[in-house]
């Protein structure tokens, strides 16, 4: 569809309706800058308790990350709950995973409320272990139901081995909390829903340039300004040079997907669960049967895009080494997008100085914890409440911006080869 980068989802998508670039000096209470979900669930939190907000978006919303994504809506950090109990300790690990089961409420809460078409909505996960791999799975299944009270349920070897045609995996565990979504029509119906309360987003309207002193912030367009008490910078991977500390602290790395032709009955007989599946290791495989029987397959960490005929190759060449069955299978498309990740690998939401918000870092775990930034973010800012401290404790640490990306794929291809000689070792 026009605007956006070719994927399953834009060509699948509902409610195509373009929105119209800024053209004008507007004023507004707050100014998002940003059409992802964390821009667009922020704009629907404010104007829910009542706040004028306008929201600049540099294509149409969802262009980014939250429109290209797996549509896994997971709850947790993207570095894992046992390390984020290493970093805060549990009492805390324990209230933030309790933040992101809320906004995964708030997520489905918002479906309903606004009847965003975003569906089908399929529950469950399946995690697996790679075979030969030292994970005991049941003891962290143990962990999870002991420290944040939720069920994850163990299976063997054989169990994964009956539901998943590979030989890759050893075992496993079923997480019932993801579920699993059409991410690009969840942030055109955040947008409509938004706008439906008075938010006034505008399309192809890059913020360009900021001026944060004084009471009366601006935001300048190529044709418009936007004049605001607050802004809230949520531009993800994409945003580029524009506020310096946001900038230097953001490495936007990039991560693609692809969708094979529909595979009819071959579909289950390759993967007989209809569960969401990614198995345990750095450089991380996930995958999904899609309702019209198409695989979606999603992994890879680069620090630049490739072109789609050779993500199409390289994502066939992973999906192949698990299900060597699925050689001759068509990649109908391939595409990627920048995902931002900051040094402590957790998301930092939350007021950075008087009048400026930010909303970033949600890594490859965004969908559920851009709808927790919305509510920490409407709730700080329109309430006065500071659960978002918490998430600005982490701070911004100098990352090198675009520049951190060399040292990233560096890290990624360490991890890559180490998992190659793993297995060499054990063949
Ligand atoms: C291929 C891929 C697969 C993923 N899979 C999953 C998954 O299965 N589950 C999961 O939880 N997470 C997943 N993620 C991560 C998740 O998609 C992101 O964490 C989340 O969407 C980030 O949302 P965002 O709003 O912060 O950023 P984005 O969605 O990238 O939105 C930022 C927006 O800001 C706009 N912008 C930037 N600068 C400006 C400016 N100056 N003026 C105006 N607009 C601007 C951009 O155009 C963009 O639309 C995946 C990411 C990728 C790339």
């Amino acid at each position: 569809m026009a605007g956006y980068v070719d994927s399953y989802y834009a060509r699948t998508v509902l409610e195509p309706g373009e929105r119209l670039p800024l053209d004008a000096v507007v004023d507004a209470e707050v100014c998002v800058i940003g059409g992802g979900l964390a821009g667009l669930a922020s704009a629907l939190d404010l104007a829910e308790r009542g706040r004028s907000v306008v929201l600049l978006e540099r294509h149409r919303v969802g262009w980014g990350a939250s429109g290209r994504n797996g549509g896994f809506a997971s709850p947790g950090y993207p570095d894992g709950m046992p390390s984020l109990v290493d970093r805060v300790g549990l009492p805390a690990a324990q209230e933030m995973y309790r933040l992101s089961r809320g906004a995964q409420d708030q997520m489905r809460a918002w479906i309903a409320r606004y009847a965003i078409d975003c569906g089908p909505l399929e529950e469950g996960a399946l995690r697996c272990a790679m075979a030969g791999s030292r994970e005991n799975l049941q003891k962290y299944c143990d962990d999870m139901a002991r420290h944040f009270d939720v069920e994850f349920t163990h299976w063997t070897a054989a169990e994964i081995g009956a539901a998943l045609a590979t030989k890759a995996y050893a075992d496993g565990f079923y997480n019932p909390t993801t579920f699993r979504l059409h991410p690009l029509n969840l942030a055109r119906g955040y947008a409509r829903a938004a706008e439906g309360l008075g938010v006034r987003i505008f399309e192809q309207s890059p913020a360009l340039a900021l001026d944060l002193k004084g009471p009366r912030r601006t935001v300048t367009t190529p044709r418009g300004q936007v004049r605001a008490d607050s802004v809230v910078l949520a531009g993800g991977g994409y945003i580029g040079l524009l506020h310096w500390p946001v900038s230097m602290a953001t490495v936007p790395v990039a991560t693609f997907v692809m969708v094979t032709e529909p595979l009819g009955d071959r579909l289950r007989q390759t993967i007989a669960v209809p569960y969401a599946i990614s198995d345990i290791k750095t450089a991380t495989n996930y995958y999904r049967p899609l309702a019209d029987s198409r695989l979606m397959w999603g992994g890879r960490v680069l620090a630049w895009e490739p072109s789609a005929d050779r993500l199409a190759r390289l994502l066939r060449h992973d999906m192949v080494a698990f299900y060597p069955g699925l050689a001759d299978v068509r990649i109908e498309v391939a595409w990627g997008g920048m995902m931002p990740y900051l040094r402590h690998k957790l998301p930092l939401i939350g007021k950075i100085a008087d009048g400026v918000w930010v909303a970033t870092g949600f890594g490859g775990l965004g969908l559920v914890l851009t709808t927790l930034a919305g509510q920490l973010i409407g709730a700080g800012l329109a309430e006065g409440d500071d659960r978002w401290r918490r998430f600005a404790a982490f701070g911004l640490p100098f990352a090198g911006g675009p520049l951190g990306k060399i040292p990233a794929q560096a890290i990624y291809w360490r991890h890559q080869g180490e998992a190659w000689l793993g297995r060499h070792k054990r063949a």
